[in-house]
């Protein structure tokens, strides 16, 4: 996909992961945008998600003062502040030294690492117009959703940088 970044360079939080509390979808999404590892369930119970996020080395990010308290989460936990995503982005990118340059390496939707796809492996699954004129694509190994360097991609890249600097 050629995401301005230089094949086998570093990628921003590579080795962090993280899991999202039910409050925060919206922050999960833009970390994904970003390229880090965050896993989101929209309804999960507070036992379940410490399970989960301890089994799985998962920092907790929360708005809930008690779930930040919990013993089990102590040091494996962040309370997240802000009641605007932006806000919350720039927390944790503070917090844990994330920037943009995994940018649109990781799906959306499901949170699996994108693999880099040939033209021709995606000519059925996407629009004719989009196969004309794209040339790197990526494609999700679960979800099989296909990603490309559309135009709304400089303005998501806009839409970051304005919310990590704030
Ligand atoms: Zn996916």
């Amino acid at each position: 996909m050629g995401a301005g970044r230089p094949a086998g360079a570093p990628v921003s939080g590579e080795g962090l992961r993280f899991f999202a509390d039910s409050m925060l979808g919206k922050l999960a999404r833009w970390m994904r945008t970003i390229g880090c590892d965050v896993e989101y369930e929209r309804s999960i119970e507070d036992d379940a998600l410490i399970d989960r996020a301890l089994r799985e080395d998962r920092i907790v990010l929360t708005r809930d003062t008690l779930l930040v308290m919990r013993r089990r989460l102590k040091g494996r936990s962040f309370f997240v502040e802000s009641p605007v995503v932006a806000g919350q982005l720039r927390a944790v990118a503070e917090r844990f030294g994330l920037d943009s340059t995994g940018f649109l390496t990781r799906c959306l939707r499901c949170n699996a690492v994108l693999e880099r796809a040939g033209k021709e492996a995606v000519k059925e699954r996407v629009p004719p117009y989009v196969y004309q004129t794209q040339d790197g694509f990526s494609v999700c190994p679960e979800c099989k959703r296909v990603y490309w360097a559309g135009t709304h991609r400089e303005g998501m890249v806009r839409e970051i940088e304005r919310m990590l600097k704030g």
